[in-house]
Formats: structure tokens, C-alpha cells, sequence
């Protein structure tokens, strides 16, 4: 019987590399592992398996009586409906601990560092097992991705010092012009249902008794969202009724400027405007320096609710 490894719910590049790279570990360990995941993958993460020839893994949504290893995420709202009849080996992530239990002791690499996939290499190294140069390139592209390209306030040094290593093992001189050509792939909005856009880096999170859905979209230009903003406002409100949610919050991402455009549907605007010390205006507003939903938002939201 094969034990699996995926990531979150909409995922992303370090969950779908981050499976194929804990897999291939795990599997030279002696486990029998195989990566899956639990939906489609962007097209930023369709660019890194073609550059490194790799297959996609796996779709899988139901692990009921299976044994798993879960990458990038220990929240409930991120994890398949069923997670609770599985049993979690182990956990390699780099977000707040979430509301996950388990009924027996486990493997946890939990690290406060810039991408799961940091966290996965340094299993390689405790473990002295040897990287395929085709999973160091990726690995170093989900790294690059996570904590974009080093301007995130996640990434760390190690991060910065792991990407050199990824970088040298997959013999790629210049990772920081690999890492600007991800991005513009990223960028890309055109022939996008705002529905796929909202949804493509979209997390849901359980506070206090409200639930909230906020999405990410990183991108080197925000006038390729000037067109399509009223569209994703009203698919925004569409996605909140039907999920019963508070609030959907979008974070449109200027790499280059360094900052968030934050579009939001709320039942209460007010605790969004606390949140950030701002006042929306037409439910929008920027935030200067706002690059991480993990650092710079959701901490800032969960004590309001
Ligand atoms: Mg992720
Ligand atoms: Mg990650
Ligand atoms: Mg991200």
C-alpha cells in the first residue's frame, strides 16, 4: 500500500513540488510514497514541471484510510474533506500551526522560514540524501515563488543560502532572471475566468465562528487587472455567498512596486479597515509593502474576529 503526499486545496507551487520532492525522499528512505494533489495546477507551476520534465501528480481528493504525509498546510479548511479518517504521518510546512489533530504521534518539520520546499531540503541534508538535478530546479523555483524572489518578509536566510545550493545542484547560473520569467508567466491574466483567478492562490480560514477567503495573485504589473476588476468584485460576492463567508479579500500583488492592492467584499468593512489601520475606499485600498498573506495579513485579522 502507497502512502501520499500532497499539499493544500488550490495549490500552489511549493504544494505540488513539495509533494514530488517529499515523495522522492520518502521513497529513498524506504516508504513507498506517491505525490498527488488536490486540484488543478496554476500556470506558474505547469511552467516549472515542463522546464524540469516533470509529470503532474496525481489528482486525488479522498484519502480516507490511507496513510499521508501533508505538505504546506496544517489548517482543516486547506486539507481533503475526509483528512480526518487518514492517518498523518508527518507534516513539512512553514505557516502557523492550524487546527489539524491526530490521534498518533508524528513526523513534524514546522519551520517559521520562506517555503516548505527550504524545509524538504533540509531533510535531504539530515538525512544525507542525494537531490535529482531535475527536483533541485524545481525545488529552487518554489522557493523563488514563495517568498518572491527574497523581497517576501518571509524569506530567510537560509532560504536565500538554500536556493544557491537548489541552484548549483540543477547547474542554473543566473536563478533570479528563472525566478522574473516565473513571475511573467504568473502574470498572465488574459482568458481567465475571474473565477480561476480568484480561486488560483486562495486560502479559507476558520475565525472565531466566521470563516474567511482571502486569494493572492502576484504579478509584475496591476494594469493588467485594470479591464477585469469590476468582473472579479462581482465574482467576488458570488464566491462569498455561496461559501457563507464573512468577507472575500483579493490581493493583487505588484512584485515590482513591492505592495497589495486589496479588493474586499465584507459583511463588515469596518474590521477590514481596523485590520490595516486604512480606510477603503470603493472597497479597495493599497497597502505599501504588503507582499505575504501569511505575515502580513491573516495575523492581522484573526485577533478581530
Ligand atoms: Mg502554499
Ligand atoms: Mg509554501
Ligand atoms: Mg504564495
Amino acid at each position: 500500500m502507497s502512502t501520499y503526499v500532497f499539499g493544500h486545496t488550490n495549490p500552489d507551487s511549493d504544494s505540488i513540488v513539495g509533494a514530488i520532492s517529499l515523495a522522492y525522499l520518502k521513497n529513498k528512505l524506504g516508504e513507498d510514497c506517491v505525490a498527488t494533489r488536490q486540484g488543478e495546477i496554476s500556470p506558474e507551476t505547469e511552467f516549472i514541471l515542463n522546464k524540469f520534465g516533470a509529470d503532474v501528480p496525481e489528482l486525488k481528493t479522498s484519502y480516507a484510510g490511507e496513510e499521508v504525509y501533508i505538505v504546506d498546510f496544517s489548517d482543516l479548511a486547506q486539507a481533503p474533506k475526509d483528512i480526518q479518517d487518514a492517518t498523518i504521518l508527518g507534516i513539512y510546512d512553514h505557516h502557523k500551526l492550524g487546527d489539524l489533530t491526530t490521534s498518533a504521534p508524528l513526523e513534524c518539520w514546522i519551520r517559521p522560514i520562506g517555503c516548505s520546499n527550504t524545509v524538504i531540503k533540509e531533510a535531504y541534508d539530515y538525512h544525507g540524501v542525494k537531490i535529482p538535478k531535475n527536483i533541485a530546479g524545481m525545488m529552487m523555483c518554489a522557493i523563488l515563488s514563495d517568498t518572491v524572489i527574497f523581497k517576501s518578509p518571509t524569506c530567510t536566510k537560509i532560504d536565500t543560502k538554500i536556493v544557491k545550493e537548489l541552484a548549483e545542484i540543477a547547474e542554473i547560473k543566473d536563478y533570479k532572471a528563472l525566478g522574473m520569467e516565473m513571475f511573467i508567466v504568473k502574470s498572465a491574466v488574459g482568458g481567465t475566468s475571474p473565477r480561476e483567478l480568484i480561486t488560483r492562490d486562495y486560502k479559507e480560514f476558520n475565525m472565531g465562528s466566521s470563516k474567511l477567503g482571502v486569494g493572492q495573485l502576484e504579478v509584475v504589473d496591476l494594469s493588467v487587472f485594470d479591464k477585469i476588476k469590476d468582473d472579479l468584485f462581482d465574482d467576488m460576492k458570488k464566491l462569498k455567498n455561496e461559501g457563507k463567508l464573512h468577507s472575500v479579500i483579493l490581493l493583487l500583488t505588484d512584485i515590482i512596486k513591492e505592495g497589495s492592492q486589496l479588493l474586499v467584499v465584507s459583511d463588515d468593512e469596518s474590521k477590514i479597515e481596523s485590520a490595516f489601520n486604512t480606510k477603503l475606499e470603493y472597497s479597495q485600498v493599497w497597502l505599501d509593502g504588503v507582499l505575504s498573506r501569511k505575515k502580513q495579513v491573516i495575523p492581522f485579522l484573526q485577533p478581530l474576529f
